[in-house]
Formats: structure tokens, sequence, C-alpha cells
């Protein structure tokens, strides 16, 4: 049997959305209002959109997605910057396949691919080092977006081109630490949040002490969730209870993968070849040290180091993919919402990406 089946079974899950539903209404009975939580990780968002819990639960709890997809806060620049690296012969670029349809201010890298250029899609960092093994006379760059999940994964194949003596292997680092963005939506407090539903899988890797800063420093509680219907349920349910009584903490709800502390090697590797620096957030703008990159040894593997390229400033669109991931707007207040801009011809990155709220809006919660 599916570990996961009791997670995703229909009586428990209803009888957890009507758990939820009763304290939602003590909670507005109370405050005269619903509660408003942000789901920190884009793949929560589409959970919740196409498990139906977002529309069950939309007359009682307010669920706003947050920026916690890579590739939707990825800059325009970086795409325009990778489409400008590739006109170059000679090089091979490799990126995720999500990054693929991103628009940057005229191209996406799939029009770039069409076009010719040496563009390739790969399901790991590692994947990249093979190409760079068997293309001695080619420079293979890798697009290095992530959170605290992907991170570990670019150290390992920089430490593994290291191992290998690859000269022709460099990566574009443009990745984005979880702690920096919910601390600079909190100070810019320009929307109200009674709580946070944090992200399963980069706790794996940063573990629960890592939020204990928004309880301390923000009393924000939080609640750490996995992805099955009843899963994500329960943790709602949890962040209603801290509500109701008060509480600013942090519930670990994913302890089967979840730990105290967090994925001590997977730390530690980052921390040997990576350290903080500023990073752009596409429609956040600049956040200190809210990014990694490669430690003063290891420039041999920057390519921002290794290949100076310039680019336009990036061109203003229409699109509010920045409003919709600082919980500002939902997808349906952009006009562009389901008329220009749909999965097929995607305008803004939360239209592209699997973890987008536009993508998860048109696939699963789309008025006809
Ligand atoms: S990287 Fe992890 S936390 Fe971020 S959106 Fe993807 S699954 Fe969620
Ligand atoms: S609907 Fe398209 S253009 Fe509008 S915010 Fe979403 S991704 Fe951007």
């Amino acid at each position: 049997m599916d570990s996961m089946a009791p997670f995703s079974d229909p009586v428990l899950s209803k009888q957890s959305a009507e758990a939820v539903i009763h304290l939602a209404k003590q909670y507005i009975q109370l405050t005269g209002r619903k509660p408003v939580f942000m789901e920190v990780c884009g793949s929560h968002t589409m959970a919740l959109a196409k498990t139906g819990v977002k529309t069950r639960l939309k007359d009682y709890v307010r669920l706003i997605a947050g920026p916690g997809c890579p590739v939707c806060v990825t800059d325009q620049k970086t795409i325009d910057s990778m489409i400008s690296l590739s006109k170059e012969s000679g090089r091979i670029l490799c990126t995720f396949g999500d990054m693929m349809r991103v628009p940057g201010s005229k191209h996406s890298l799939l029009e770039a691919k069409t076009e010719g250029k040496d563009i390739r899609v790969v399901y790991s960092p590692l994947d990249s080092l093979q190409i760079a093994e068997e293309n001695p006379d080619k420079e293979v760059i890798f697009l290095g977006i992530g959170f605290e999940t992907t991170i570990p994964l670019l150290a390992a194949a920089i430490q593994e081109a290291e191992l290998r003596g690859l000269t022709n292997f460099s990566v574009w680092m443009t990745t984005k630490l979880v702690e920096p963005v919910l601390r600079a939506l909190l100070e810019a407090g320009e929307i109200h949040l009674d709580g946070f539903l944090l992200p399963g899988h980069v706790s794996v890797v940063l573990g629960k002490e890592s939020y204990s800063f928004l309880a301390e420093e923000y009393r924000m509680p939080g609640v750490i969730s996995g992805f099955e219907p009843v899963q994500l349920l329960s943790s709602i349910y949890k962040l209603l209870q801290l509500c109701l009584e008060n509480k600013s903490e942090i519930i670990n709800d994913y302890p089967y993968v979840v730990s105290e502390s967090g994925n001590a090697s997977a730390k530690s590797l980052m921390s040997k070849y990576l350290q903080p620096a500023n990073e752009v957030w596409r429609g956040i703008g600049a956040i200190p040290k809210s990014g990694l990159v490669l430690k003063e040894n290891y420039q041999t593997f920057d390519a921002k180091n290794k290949f100076k390229i310039h680019v336009d400033p990036p061109r203003k669109t229409k699109c509010r993919c920045g409003e919709v991931i600082r919980g500002l707007a939902v997808p349906e207040e952009c006009i562009l919402f389901n008329k220009a801009c749909t999965p097929a011809n995607p305008i803004g990155p939360c239209m592209v990406s699997s973890e987008g709220t536009c993508a998860a809006h048109y696939h699963y919660m789309r008025e006809e």
C-alpha cells in the first residue's frame, strides 16, 4: 500500500476540512475577519489548488501564495544574460526544464534554442558535468537556480567538478534563501499575515530551528507541512489553533522527514563552497544576503566571473507576478490572466512554472 495513501484519503480529508472550518469560524467570530496564511512553498501552492483544499476553505481561510517558487523569482536579467551567453559559439548552456519558457526581456531560452543556440535541459546539476566531460573543447555553463532544497546539489556539483579537475564547467549562480525573503516580506509590511505554512522540502535541509526567528522576532506562528491534503489541512488546523491561543510558535507537522536542526552534511557542503550575497528577486527587487555565491577559492567555477557580459535594463510588462508572489494580488486580478497569458503562451514566470501561482489558478481554480 502507498504509505502516503492515508494522507490523501477522501473521508479523512473531508473530516479534516470540516475541523479546519469549525476552528476558522471561531476565529472569524472573535476577530471579525478571515485568518490570512501564506504558503511559502510553490509546491504547496500547487498542491492546495490541485487537491481542492484552497477552494474548499476559501470562505473561511485566506491562503495566499508566497515567493517560494524558484522559477517565479528568477529575474528577467538572468534570462537575458543566459541568452546573451549562448550567442557565442563553443558554449553549452544547461538548465532545468521549467526555466526554458520563462520570458526574458525579449525572448525565452526555448526561443533561443529554436534559433540554434546550444541550450540543454538537465535533471540535475551533476548531469551538466557529464556534458562538460564529453565536450572538452566547449564551455558548459549551468544556470544555478533554487532554494535550500537545490543548493546542496549545486555545491555537490562544484565539489565533483573540482575532484574531476574540470576547467570547462561553471555555474551562473542565482540561488535564493528562504529566511531573508520572509524577513523582507514581514519588514515591508505590505500585507497582513497571521501565520506561515512553511515549506516541507526546504525544511528537510534547514530544520525546524531555522524558523525560530519568525516566532521570536516577529511573533509570527508557522507550521512546517507536508504536501498531501490531510497533511495540509492538519497544518492549517494547527496554525489556527496557535492563532486562537495567541501563541507565536513554530510547529513541525512534517516530522517524518524534517528534523530539529536539518541536514548537517548538506549545510556543511553549502558552507564549504558558498557564501551569502545580495540577490535580485523578480518582482521584489534586491534583498541583502538573500542568495549564495561561490567563495573566493572557487571563482574558476563562477560563470559571472568567467564571462563578462552586458545586458540592457529589463523591459516593463503588464505582468503582475511581482504582486502575486508578494501576496498583494491574485492571478485573476491580472488583466492578462487567461487572455494574453496562458500556460501555452506565458507572459510571466508564475504562469510557466509547475509550482507557479498563476499556473495553479489556471489549471485548478479558474472559473469558466
Ligand atoms: S524549492 Fe522546495 S520549497 Fe521551494 S517551491 Fe520548490 S518544493 Fe517548495
Ligand atoms: S497571469 Fe501571467 S502576466 Fe499576469 S501575473 Fe500571472 S504570469 Fe504574470
